[in-house]
């Protein structure tokens, strides 16, 4: 796949104004400020393509982007704190409507802070997807700012707090040094050919 080719489609504010579903969907889900934007700017390879926010969780909004044969859709970063109880509640809408529609969800990339051990939000997310049965993989954000060791010791200790098991793909990625990149586009292109 060309990610040079990647565009911004649209950005919708409730879930009920997604079109329906006319390609197969790369989804990524992660709590507020875990570098998604990041990620995904560096996957395609472009400096703003999904914002970069200085202030988290300022944008709720579910974005399309159009890839060959596929979407990408970057779905709104949850638990940032210092949001209002009803963008919270408009927060679920988003993430829970995108999941009930009748959709191609091909692949569901959520992303956990590796420095961390996940959030209870993490967790549920997480477990929505088993429960769901929604193919998913893992990708563990900001490894720069571990050693190789210490990113070895946190898969561990993150694969065991969530209770993978082999089939579920973890890979360690930083958008500053480029590690994993590669593996995850590997691991997307996979899903789309299947
Ligand atoms: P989002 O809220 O999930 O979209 O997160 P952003 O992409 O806006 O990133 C949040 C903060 O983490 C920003 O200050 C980024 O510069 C920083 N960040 C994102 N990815 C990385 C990474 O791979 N390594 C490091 N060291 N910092 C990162």
């Amino acid at each position: 796949m060309n990610y040079h080719n990647v565009s911004f489609a649209a950005a919708y504010g409730t879930s009920g104004q997604l079109p329906a579903s006319t390609r197969p969907e790369v989804a990524f889900v992660g709590r507020s400020n875990v570098g998604k934007s990041s990620l995904l700017n560096k996957l395609f390879n472009r400096k703003k393509l999904a914002k970069v926010s200085s202030k988290p969780g300022k944008t709720s909004t579910i974005n399309f982007f159009n890839a060959e044969n596929s979407h990408f859709v970057d779905l709104p970063g949850y638990g940032y704190a210092q949001v209002s109880k009803s963008e919270k509640v408009r927060w679920a809408e988003m993430i829970n409507g995108y999941f009930e529609q009748d959709r191609n969800f091909t692949l569901v990339v959520s992303l956990i802070d590796i420095r961390h051990p996940a959030t209870s939000l993490d967790v549920q997310m997480v477990e929505f997807l088993k429960e769901a049965e929604l193919p998913f993989m893992i990708v563990l954000t900001k490894a720069d700012k571990l050693s190789k060791s210490q990113i070895m010791r946190q898969k561990a200790a993150l694969r065991k707090q969530l209770s993978f098991g082999p089939e579920t793909e973890v890979v360690a990625c930083s958008s500053e040094s480029g590690l994993g990149i590669d593996e995850l586009k590997k691991a997307i292109e996979r899903h789309l050919a299947e």
